[in-house]
């Protein structure tokens, strides 16, 4: 099963972290419920289908909320419709990071255990995700999922449109 590359733990009863604990880099995505949507805080490596792990918790509309655009954080965002990114990361994401496929590849295959990948994940058929936002954020934007809201914040420097 593709979905043991990931563990899900409910923070509480309307969050739940999303981690990917075999890879080195340790990446956790959050999934934030409302009563009318919800948020994925970031979509991970591209290893496992996160969208899969979604959709086990909820069947709400889902909005990506991308925290910055380097290859650890989109790799699932081919995977959803609706994506939402800060004004200064936007070109990034529509035109690709500055950072080779070969070197991604690299790191993201970089002491992976071949035995823990979901058997369906192909090393080849990996992309950098390109695409077009639905949603340009900017500083102090609140996002209304319903009975709960969020507050961007915007802090660059470890990327130009960190938030
Ligand atoms: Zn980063």
């Amino acid at each position: 099963m593709g979905s043991n590359w990931f563990t899900v733990e409910a923070i509480d009863d309307v969050t739940y972290g999303i981690s990917e604990d075999n890879h080195w880099e340790k990446v956790h995505s959050y999934l934030v419920l409302g009563s009318r949507k919800v948020c994925l805080v970031d979509t991970g490596l591209g290893i496992g289908n996160i969208r899969e792990i979604v959709e086990e918790i909820t069947d709400l509309p889902v909005e990506v909320i991308t925290t910055h655009v380097h290859w650890d954080h989109i790799g699932g965002h081919h995977l959803f419709e609706s994506i939402a990114v800060h004004q200064n990361d936007e070109r990034w994401l529509r035109k690709g990071i500055p950072l080779p496929l070969d070197k991604v590849k690299e790191y993201l295959l970089k002491d992976v255990d071949k035995d823990k990948l979901p058997p369906n994940f192909k090393p080849d058929a990996y992309r950098l995700f390109t695409g077009e936002p639905t949603h340009i954020l900017v500083d102090s934007e609140v996002i209304d999922l319903g009975k709960r809201k969020l507050q961007v914040i915007h802090t660059p420097g470890h990327s130009p449109g960190h938030i």
